[in-house]
């Protein structure tokens, strides 16, 4: 029997034909739970990066899928979205996580980016490093900017003059990808562009 990760009904799994080619896997979440996610699909462009495109807009079942996913660290949660996912990002190569700090991925016992896409078995480079240690929330904008660099290049990483796509789970101002985005193509990068699980504005 399996049940739905977010309210543990039991789900009636029914194999479609897209689970028999294995070119979809089973859904985790029942459909009453997955269709309060509010899909969005937005695409919007920025300074350093071609595209940014966004999945999902934040809402109070994303707010809760968030707090479960990340901070009570439920890891069978980087499934819920994996198809969605995988069918935005599966045509693009060199795919970059947006990593978090070592010590906080001590804390938290996983990389909640890396997770999301292991389970959407798409490969991906880790060539980014945390810098800096503190709480991006805690900073305004205009202290976060100044901050440079957020990240530095793994030693051993090489960047070829091809397109990236990096991946994270918030889109909100931006800076973390453009900081990512900059590294990138000062390091050789075509173009960078960019995938976020989700949307989310200042005052949400
Ligand atoms: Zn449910």
């Amino acid at each position: 029997m399996t049940e739905c990760l977010l309210c543990n009904v039991e789900l009636l799994t029914r194999p479609s034909w897209k689970s028999l080619l294995a070119l979809d896997d089973e859904m985790v979440v029942c459909l009453e739970c997955f269709s309060r996610f509010k899909r969005s699909n937005q695409k919007f462009e920025d300074t350093l990066l071609k595209n940014i495109t966004a999945l999902y807009e934040y809402n109070d079942a994303m707010r809760d899928y968030l707090h479960q996913y990340k901070f009570l660290q439920d890891i069978a949660l980087a499934n819920v979205f994996k198809n969605e996912l995988r069918d935005v990002v599966k045509s693009k190569v060199n795919i970059i996580p947006i990593p978090m700090h070592p010590k906080r991925k001590v804390a938290r016992t996983f990389s909640h980016v890396e997770e999301l896409l292991k389970c959407a078995r798409i490969s991906y480079s880790d060539v980014l490093e945390k810098k800096d240690d503190e709480t991006m929330g805690e900073k305004s904008k205009k202290e976060r900017l100044a901050i440079s660099p957020l990240f530095n290049l793994k030693s051993n990483a090489i960047i070829e003059y091809e397109p990236y796509l990096i991946i994270d789970d918030i889109y909100t101002t931006g800076t973390t990808l453009r900081h990512a985005a900059a590294l990138l193509i000062e390091a050789g990068a075509k173009e960078v562009e960019a995938v976020t699980l989700i949307r989310a504005r200042l005052n949400d």
